[in-house]
């Protein structure tokens, strides 16, 4: 059990947050006069602050209570709240994997953090060797996991992730993102276990909500306190909470979908092995593919001329491409000129 006490810097426990019109009367009837709203339109009251329609039916969903659910401004608020609550600039580091999701670095250079970076394994899972140390070091404060990882598209071991959560006295923030995708389930079980332990989720990849912005959070109530009291007040729109409760009432719409995308990214897998300038295709998690092929930078620049956007990731694997399953045309026009430029 880890201290919040010790971890959480000390001007946001000391924070007495920003008390909206709408933490005060939440009511739906009345004359609202409290929050010098404009009286007419169709979007001019302020949104819920707490979402509560939409956590409780996350709740539901993801078998945890209201109160250990964060929503967010999509997950990278997530991220950035993170910083803010538990580190002080210029003081504390976090940790992070390589190759992983670029943002854990972004966000802790806006917050003047110093990031360390461990390369991930030949499997791109983590060596605990590498990090021993660091796991001991009190000005740690965060270590962030990105599983399915992204750009690799593998799960790490939870059996490595347990022992970093034994042995690190600061949180862990398991970035699942892509969990809906995955062969396992999500580790939100383990919320009950480990109190420090913060997961992150999203609505911008299998509920096909990139455009709304809503990402979430899960944690013991305590840390999901904190992320309440920092957060700004209507940090969620009226519109992209309601599109994220439309979308969990449309299970029927998200299972087929899900059930399409991973059809496709089999189909996908088989005939994209059979390209020669394809050298190798790493297993995936997630919906996207990572490809080692033979000049990764030519083909990048084919395939933009052809009007096909992938991603680069040369820069971190060498001649490695990811590539994001999309629909089946879609898909089949990759195909079609990937088929051409061989
Ligand atoms: N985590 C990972 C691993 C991601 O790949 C992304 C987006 N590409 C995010 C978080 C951020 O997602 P969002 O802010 O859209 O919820």
């Amino acid at each position: 059990m880890i201290k919040l006490e010790k971890i959480v810097r000390k001007n946001i426990l000391d924070l007495k947050p920003y008390s909206s019109a709408r933490d005060e009367f939440s009511g739906k009837d009345g004359v609202f006069l409290d929050a010098n709203e404009n009286p007419f339109g169709y979007l001019n009251r302020y949104p819920d602050p707490n979402q509560k329609k939409l956590k409780r039916k996350l709740a539901n969903l993801k078998e945890v209570g209201v109160e250990n659910i964060f929503v967010g401004n999509g997950s990278d608020e997530v991220i950035d709240l993170a910083f803010r609550i538990f580190c002080n600039p210029t003081i504390d580091k976090v940790l992070s994997f390589e190759p992983s999701y670029g943002m854990y670095e972004v966000s802790a250079a806006i917050n003047n953090i110093e990031l360390i970076k461990v390369p991930l394994n030949n499997n791109f899972q983590i060596d605990l060797n590498k990090i021993e140390l660091f796991l001991k070091d009190e000005n740690f404060k965060l270590i962030f996991i990105c599983s399915p990882n992204n750009p690799t598209g593998n799960l790490i071991l939870q059996r490595d992730i347990e022992y970093i959560l034994n042995h690190f006295n600061g949180i862990v923030i398991i970035d699942e993102a892509y969990i809906d995708f995955a062969q396992s389930d999500s580790m939100i079980k383990l919320i009950k276990d480990y109190n420090n332990l913060i997961i992150s989720q999203t609505f911008s990849k299998a509920w096909a909500l990139a455009g709304a912005r809503v990402g979430t959070a899960y944690s013991n109530k305590e840390i999901i306190g904190f992320f309440n009291k920092v957060k700004p007040p209507y940090n969620v729109s009226e519109i992209n909470q309601e599109a994220a409760i439309e979308a969990l009432n449309d299970t029927k719409t998200f299972n087929q979908t899900l059930g399409t995308l991973i059809n496709e990214k089999k189909r996908m897998l088989k005939e994209l092995q059979k390209l020669e300038l394809v050298k190798k295709i790493y297993p995936s998690d997630a919906n996207f593919l990572l490809l080692e092929v033979e000049n990764g930078n030519s083909l990048y620049d084919e395939l933009v001329n052809n009007k096909i956007i992938i991603r680069n990731r040369g820069k971190q694997l060498n001649n490695c491409l990811r590539i994001t399953i999309g629909s089946p045309k879609e898909n089949d026009e990759l195909l079609r000129v990937l088929n051409d430029i061989k």
